[in-house]
């Protein structure tokens, strides 16, 4: 059999990885979306293979660089089987339909340029009929399950705490000559310690193991209580400068544990008295998703729920869909703090925010999360000023400050532990994916170092037999 990489390989998106069984079974593990890079748009404007030739897809999370181009996958001929547990369906459904619709909106300004200068529309990739049409072929798995196909492939899944939702996908193929041959997916791996969800559970070993890189040459900052750091901020700029807080943070996960931390000041009577807005339609219902699956939290937070009650909810805490609502927030001259999407402030709300905020040095802009080059939210941490928002220049008074010690992702010591569970003995080959700036060179030195002796880092579209 055979396994051929189609992404996640020069770059950190764009997970695609296609195994071809002995029996003749196309199986696709995600099918992600390239994003925040030159020619990602190019990258995504097709699917390197014939879509109408794919029996099954295994999904490992709903993230769009993992997930973003199933819509178009349907489009183009697919008439399997999606795999996925039943809370990354739920975020599927929110994020697809929001990719979309950005997609739409964008098109729309880049088709009136066009128009004037006589030039065809581009269509999107995607519509929302693909994404309903998508949706239509899942298949629920649950979260720590396997799952028998044609008694020829075996499948078993391991959370790994990276997002809610999230699998590692251990796959155990019969082949021709009776023998087994085993592969994992990690996916993306999540840490030992998170505020919301338990550490990864270790999978099976396997012949065959494509992990994950992201922060393959990079160590996290020692964690940190957020609830006291973002007190002390909340003091600092609320109490005694009057000012507000706006943070750009992503929908799924980011947005939560926010939310989550201020709920904790909250109980514990340290919240000082300001409103807590989160002003975006995508991270309401992320939120809403998230409370819905709280069987997949970890117990720190299981046992709160039982205390507290709701982690994102108490008195002070205002979602707001309406768009009417997140304008008046403008004129409202109270301190407070606004949590907003897109993460990176390049689309969304929270752009209006940050331009209607950033006059003043009694406001803060809070950043808390990973920001492609370019992006607002990059713009912001690199000082730029003054700031280019919605084609007009802006002077950046406001104070910016980043907050550098979130990450859904494993460093590469905990990586090296996740991978415990695979003896170096019996292991064939670890292939590495998703990792840039030679985070994966650096890996593969590590993994050497533990026994591993055949490290391959694959190119684009490098097919290996297993
Ligand atoms: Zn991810």
């Amino acid at each position: 059999m055979e396994i051929t990489f189609y992404g996640a390989t020069e770059s950190v998106t764009g997970s695609k990885f296609l195994l071809h069984t002995d029996y003749g079974t196309k199986i696709l593990i995600d099918c992600g979306l390239f994003q925040g890079e030159t020619g990602s748009a190019f990258k995504n404007d097709k699917l390197p293979f014939d879509c109408s030739t794919i029996d099954y897809v295994f999904l490992t999370h709903a993230h769009i660089d993992h997930s973003g181009l199933l819509p178009m996958l349907v489009k183009y001929g697919f008439k399997g089987k999606v795999y996925c547990t039943s809370s990354t369906l739920d975020l599927l459904e929110i994020l697809l339909e929001d990719s979309a619709n950005i997609q739409l909106q964008d098109l729309r300004y880049v088709n009136r340029t066009r128009a004037q200068k006589g030039l065809e529309p581009i269509e999107p990739i995607y519509d929302i009929n693909d994404v309903k049409n998508l949706l239509d072929k899942i298949e629920i798995v649950d979260i720590d399950s396997t799952l028998n196909i044609n008694q020829k492939i075996f499948v078993n899944f391991f959370p790994n705490g990276h997002i809610l939702g999230s699998v590692a996908i251990h796959f155990t193929f019969l082949k021709k000559d009776k023998s087994q041959v085993s592969v994992l997916f990690t996916g993306d791996v999540g840490r030992p310690k998170d505020t919301i969800f338990p550490p990864p559970v270790l999978p099976l070993g396997a012949d065959y193991v494509i992990c994950e890189s992201t922060y393959g040459n990079r160590l996290h900052s020692p964690q940190v209580d957020l609830e006291v750091v973002l007190r002390g901020i909340i003091e600092d700029t609320c109490l005694y400068k009057k000012g507000k807080i706006i943070i750009p943070a992503f929908s799924v996960d980011r947005t939560q544990e926010i939310i989550y931390a201020i709920d904790r000041m909250d109980t514990h009577g340290t919240l000082p008295p300001i409103k807590v807005y989160v002003d975006s339609p995508l991270s309401l219902k992320a939120t809403r998703i998230m409370d819905k699956h709280r069987n997949e939290f970890n117990k720190e937070i299981l046992d709160y729920i039982c205390r507290d009650g709701a982690p994102f909810e108490f008195k002070n805490l205002i979602y707001i869909s309406d768009v009417e609502e997140s304008k008046a927030l403008n004129n409202n001259s109270e301190p407070c703090v606004i949590i907003s999407a897109s993460g990176m402030a390049d689309a969304g709300r929270v752009k209006h925010h940050i331009k209607n905020n950033l006059n003043s040095d009694r406001n803060l802009i809070l950043l808390v999360g990973y920001a492609t080059p370019h992006s607002l939210a990059w713009k912001l941490r690199s000082g730029v000023n003054p700031l280019r928002i919605f084609g007009e220049y802006y002077e950046v008074n406001a104070r910016v400050q980043s907050l550098d010690f979130f990450s859904a992702h494993a460093d590469y010591l905990e990586l090296i532990e996740y991978l415990k569970s695979q003896d170096p003995k019996l292991n064939k080959s670890i292939f590495l994916v998703h990792g840039s700036d030679g985070a994966k060179e650096s890996f593969a030195l590590k993994l050497n170092a533990e026994g591993f002796n055949n490290v391959i880092i694959p190119e684009f579209s490098e097919s290996f037999e297993l």
